[in-house]
C-alpha cells in the first residue's frame, strides 16, 4: 500500500521554514497512523512526519515526539497528564456551549471524549478565525496544566483546556482531549516511535542532504540505527538528552553521548517466573548462577549524586526521595571513602528495629508517599543493595554482574538494620539450594532471585538471566497475577452501601485495551471490602471505555482503569466469556483465572502494568504442563 506511506500535507497551508510546525501537521498525521495497523506502515509515516520537521523546523522535533509518545516530559520528573473525565467535560462545555448533561449522555454512547469533543465542535458555530494552534503552544499549555498546583488549580486548568479546545479545530480536537486523558491510543508503540526518530535522522542526514545516494548497505545501517536509539534511549530514558544528541550529532558514536547517569533513573531489570530449584539447574545448566533472597518490599534506585544530592526513583522511575527522608538523611554517611557517585538498585523494606526483624509488605504501604518528615517516620525502613550500575563517573550496566557486586561491596559500607547487601548465595548443590529457600522464607522474604553471574543489566527487561523462585510456586498455587479493577457490582444484606464483587482485567498493549479476566467476589473482610470501595469511589465513570473488552453480565459501576491489585488463583482455565489473551491459546476464546482471591493492592504497579496477555497464555501453557506431569506421575 505504497500510497499509505505519506498523508496529505495540503491542510497545512503555509508553514515555512524556522515557523513553529502546525499542530495540525501532527493531527493529520496521528490520523493517518489511527487508520493503519501495520507497524511497518505506521513506521513509514511517522519518519515521513519526523522528516519534514526536522527539514523545516528542527527545534520543534523534541515537542513533535514528546506529543507522539503522549509525555510532556521525561517520567523521572513527575509531570504528566491524566486529566478526569470530569474537568475535560466542564472544559468542553465551556468552550462549546453544550451542556455537560448532553456532552456526558454523548460519552456514555460512545465511551470516547475524544468523538464526543470532535462533534461539539464541528457542530459550532464560531464568530471569528482564531489563529491556528501550532506544536509548541499545545506542547508548552500541555505542561502549564500538568505543573499546575494549588489554589484554585481546578478552574485554572479547565480555562486553559477551554482555551485550547476553542482554538481547535477539525481533527485536532479529538487528539487534544485524548492527549489531555493522558493517552493518545491510535497504536502508537514507544518503540515504533524510537525506530521512526533513528530512520529520519539517519535519512535527513543521508539522503536528505544528498551526500550519499541511496545505496544497498542502507537497510543495514537503518537498522543499526534504530538499534541504537532503543539502546541509548533505554540507558538514558530523556527525549531532552536524545533528540539534542541526534539533531546535532546524527547517530554518530551515539552510544558515547547518550548513556546512562547518575539522575536519570532507568527501568529497572525484571526476572521472569520459574517453579523449582530443578527447573533453575536444568535451565543454567552450563551457566554460573547466584541466589539471593527476594525481599518483599517496594523497589528502589538510589542515585547519589556527585554535588552529594541522594534521589530515589520506584520501579516506575517516579521520585519517591520525598518519601524516605530517612534513607536520604543516612545514605550519604555510608559511602565508602572516596565514593563521588554512585546508583544502587535496592529493595527497600519495613524494619522493625526492636525485634531486628524485617516487617510484611503491608507495613511499607502504610507510609505517607510524599513529603513526609524525618521526624514524624514511625515505619523504619532497611534498604537491601543488590545491585550498582555506576559508581565515580563509571557507566556499570554492560558489565557482568560479578563485577557489579564487587562495584557494590566498594561502594558502600554496610549497616545492620539500614542498609545491607542482599543475603546470597552461590551453589550447584540442589539441596543445599532447596535449604536456602527455607531459610529465605523463614526470614520473612519471599523466596529467591535467581541471576546469572556473567549477564549485564537490562533496563526495563523481564530478562531470563533473573528468575523468580517464590514458595508459592511450589504449593502449586502458581504465580500471582497483577490486574487492574475496571467494574464492580453493588453489594447486597451486609455488604449493602459497598461494592460485593469486582470485574479485573489485564492490559494489551499491542491492542491498546483492557480485557476482562476474572470477576472476584470472594475472600474480602467487610473491613476491606469499605477500604476498597472508598478507593474506588473517585474512579467512577458513567459507561465503559471504548477500549475495555468484556462479557456479560456487566458490572453495575465501572472504573477509570487505575487501581492494581495483586491476586491469586486456583488455576487458569479457557473462557468463552472472558477477553483476556484472546486468541492466543484457543482461537476465538479467552483465558480467565478461577477462584481469584486479593493478596494485595499494588499501588506501585500503573494500569498498564498488569499480567501481558503473552505472560497469562504462558503461564496457562506451564500449568497445563504441570498437570499433564502430575498425571503422569499418577499413573
Ligand atoms: P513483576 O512485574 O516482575 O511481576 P513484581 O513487582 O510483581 O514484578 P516480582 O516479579 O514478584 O515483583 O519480583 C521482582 C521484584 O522483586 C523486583 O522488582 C524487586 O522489587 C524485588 N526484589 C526483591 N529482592 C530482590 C533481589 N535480590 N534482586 C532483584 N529484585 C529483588
Amino acid at each position: 500500500a505504497a500510497h499509505h506511506n505519506t498523508f496529505d500535507l495540503s491542510t497545512l497551508g503555509t508553514w515555512q521554514a524556522g515557523k513553529p510546525v502546525p499542530f495540525a501537521f501532527l493531527a493529520d498525521a496521528f490520523e493517518a497512523i489511527a487508520q493503519e495497523s501495520g507497524r511497518l506502515v505506521i513506521t513509514r509515516l511517522l519518519v515521513n512526519a519526523f522528516r519534514t520537521v526536522i527539514a523545516l523546523t528542527p527545534q520543534d522535533l523534541l515537542p513533535v515526539v514528546y506529543l507522539c509518545t503522549g509525555q510532556i516530559a521525561p517520567s523521572h520528573e513527575g509531570i504528566e497528564l491524566g486529566i478526569g473525565d470530569a474537568i475535560l467535560i466542564k472544559a468542553l462545555s465551556q468552550a462549546t456551549g453544550k451542556s455537560d448533561a448532553i456532552l456526558k449522555q454523548q460519552l456514555k454512547e460512545s465511551g470516547d471524549l475524544g468523538i464526543v469533543a470532535t462533534k461539539a465542535r464541528s457542530t459550532q458555530r464560531t464568530m471569528f478565525k482564531m489563529s491556528a494552534l501550532t506544536v509548541p503552544f499545545v506542547f508548552k499549555t500541555f505542561r502549564d496544566i500538568a505543573s499546575m498546583e494549588g489554589h484554585k488549580s481546578q478552574e485554572r486548568k479547565r480555562e486553559l483546556i477551554s482555551k485550547l479546545l476553542t482554538s481547535s479545530k477539525d481533527n485536532e480536537t479529538g487528539y487534544i482531549m485524548r492527549a489531555l486523558q493522558g493517552k493518545l491510543r491510535i497504536g502508537l508503540a514507544e518503540q515504533t516511535v524510537l525506530v521512526a526518530l533513528a530512520h529520519a535522522v539517519l535519512l535527513q542526514r543521508e539522503v536528505g542532504n544528498a551526500k550519499k545516494a541511496v545505496d544497498a548497505g542502507l537497510a543495514n545501517r537503518l537498522e543499526e540505527a534504530s538499534q541504537s536509539v532503543k539502546q541509548a534511549y533505554s540507558q538514558c530514558p530523556s527525549y531532552d538528552d536524545l533528540i539534542g544528541t541526534l539533531l546535532e550529532h546524527g547517530l554518530e558514536n551515539l552510544k558515547d553521548r547518550v548513556h546512562f547517569r547518575a539522575g536519570i533513573p532507568v527501568k529497572p531489570m525484571l526476572a521472569k517466573p520459574t517453579t523449582g530449584v530443578s527447573e533453575v539447574l536444568n535451565k543454567f545448566e552450563d551457566i554460573e548462577f547466584t541466589c539471593e533472597y527476594k525481599y518483599d518490599g517496594q523497589r528502589a534506585q538510589v542515585h547519589l549524586m556527585e554535588n552529594g544530592k541522594v534521589s530515589i526513583y520506584s520501579r516506575n522511575a517516579e521520585n519517591d526521595t520525598s518519601k524516605f527522608p530517612d534513607v536520604v538523611s543516612v545514605l550519604p554517611q555510608l559511602l565508602r571513602p572516596g565514593v563521588t557517585s554512585a546508583v544502587l538498585d535496592c529493595e527497600v523494606v519495613a524494619f522493625d528495629r526492636g525485634t531486628q526483624q524485617i516487617r510484611p509488605f503491608q507495613v511499607l504501604t502504610t507510609r505517607a508517599r510524599k513529603d513526609v518528615k524525618l521526624e514524624d517516620v514511625k515505619v523504619h525502613v532497611l534498604l537491601f543493595a543488590f545491585d550498582c550500575l555506576f559508581l565515580n563517573g563509571d557507566v556499570l550496566v554492560e558489565k557482568t554482574l560479578t563485577e557489579r557486586r564487587k562495584a557494590l561491596e566498594s561502594a558502600i559500607e554496610p549497616r545492620q538494620g539500614v542498609l545491607q547487601v542482599a543475603t546470597s548465595k552461590t551453589s550447584r548443590d540442589l539441596a543445599e539450594l532447596e535449604v536456602f529457600l527455607d531459610d529465605s522464607v523463614a526470614a520473612g522474604t519471599e523466596g529467591l532471585i535467581v541471576k546469572t553471574l556473567d549477564s549485564t543489566y537490562e533496563p526495563s527487561k523481564r530478562s531470563s538471566h533473573w528468575l523468580k523462585l517464590k514458595k508459592d510456586y511450589m504449593e502449586g498455587a502458581g504465580d500471582t497475577f497483577d490486574v487492574v479493577v475496571i467494574g464492580a457490582w453493588h453489594g447486597e444484606g451486609k455488604r449493602t452501601g459497598v461494592f460485593g464483587a469486582f470485574l479485573l482485567a489485564i492490559y494489551d498493549d499491542d491492542a491498546e485495551e483492557y480485557q476482562a479476566i476474572s470477576k472476584i467476589g470472594t475472600g474480602f473482610s467487610e473491613v476491606l471490602l469499605k477500604e476498597l470501595a472508598d478507593s474506588l469511589r473517585e474512579h467512577i465513570i458513567d459507561s465503559p471505555r471504548s477500549y475495555y473488552k468484556f462479557g456479560k453480565p456487566e458490572p453495575h459501576v465501572w472504573f477509570d482503569a487505575q487501581k492494581v491489585w495483586e491476586v491469586k488463583a486456583a488455576d487458569i482455565s479457557i473462557s468463552p466469556k472472558h477477553q483476556a489473551a484472546l486468541g492466543l491459546v484457543e482461537a476465538g476464546k479467552g483465558i480467565s483465572i478461577r477462584f481469584p482471591r486479593l493478596v494485595r493492592v499494588r499501588d506501585d504497579k500503573t494500569a498498564e502494568q498488569t499480567t501481558s496477555p503473552e505472560q497469562l497464555a504462558d503461564m496457562y501453557r506451564n500449568q497445563a504442563a504441570v498437570n499433564h506431569g502430575k498425571q503422569a506421575a499418577d499413573d
